[in-house]
């Protein structure tokens, strides 16, 4: 068959990498309860890269995952492509907007953060539940927003609540999620507080435990975990205590 011939019989079909990128569009939009719609086409630079990122990210995650993981494997795409989003979040290197670099921002007060009040905003999604607040809280920075005598907020600055050194002793101590089963490394982990330290609890070595996203949410709804001889002691909802691994 000649090369013509071949063009000839898909001439139905776009030919060409510009007529391919032509087509390319992402529509990514809230709808309700704060559920987030994704629908696209990519082209085919686009979308290898983006099948290449996503599989990585599963397949690592996959390696880690306990024997109580049931999540489908849409599920753990959904869960994929929001840790990629947050490592690019979380890259030091990226372009900065309006001054600072973007951020997921949760808009919470202090009442909410005891688990209390009015509840906790997104500040594209609006209201979010208080524990899950609590989650972003327990390892975030925190912008202390002060009102003035006329409700004018007077911004006193950005602090992470756990210290870059604080953050590597932690990571030092336990070297990969602590929750039993799991072993997921330190750049999937959250530093929880055992404690939360809207409720006093210290940011201290003896009060944070790593965690994967994953089981952090699970201790923030449901599973508990309490600090026993300085080793993390983890329960179900029902109160029975998961086996632990040696300890690291
Ligand atoms: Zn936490
Ligand atoms: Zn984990």
């Amino acid at each position: 068959m000649t090369r013509s011939a071949g063009v000839e019989s898909r001439r139905d079909y776009p030919t060409g990498e510009d007529s391919l990128r032509e087509r390319r569009r992402l529509h990514v939009s809230p709808t309700v309860f704060g559920m987030v719609r994704i629908d696209g086409d990519l082209d085919p630079d686009t979308g290898e890269t983006v099948l290449t990122a996503l599989r990585s990210c599963v397949d690592a995650d996959f390696r880690s995952a306990d024997q109580q993981d049931r999540r489908s494997p849409g599920q753990r795409r959904a869960d994929a492509l929001g840790e990629i989003c947050r490592r690019w979040l979380d890259s030091s290197d990226r372009p900065q907007v309006g001054g600072e670099r973007p951020h997921v921002t949760v808009t919470v007060g202090l009442e909410a953060l005891r688990g209390r009040g009015e509840p906790a905003e997104f500040d594209y999604l609006g209201p979010i539940g208080h524990e899950a607040a609590r989650t972003w809280a327990c390892d975030a920075s925190v912008s202390r927003v002060v009102l003035g005598p006329r409700s004018e907020p007077l911004d006193v600055g950005r602090t992470p609540v756990v210290l870059a050194p604080m953050r590597r002793a932690v990571v030092v101590r336990d070297r990969e999620c602590r929750f039993p089963g799991c072993d997921r490394p330190p750049p999937w982990c959250d530093a929880h507080h055992v404690v939360h330290w809207a409720d006093g609890g210290p940011t201290a070595l003896s009060n944070l435990v790593l965690l994967c996203r994953r089981h952090h949410r699970l201790v923030h709804q449901g599973f508990t975990v309490e600090m026993t001889d300085g080793r993390p002691v983890f329960r179900r909802p029902d109160g029975s205590i998961l086996q632990d691994r040696a300890p690291p």
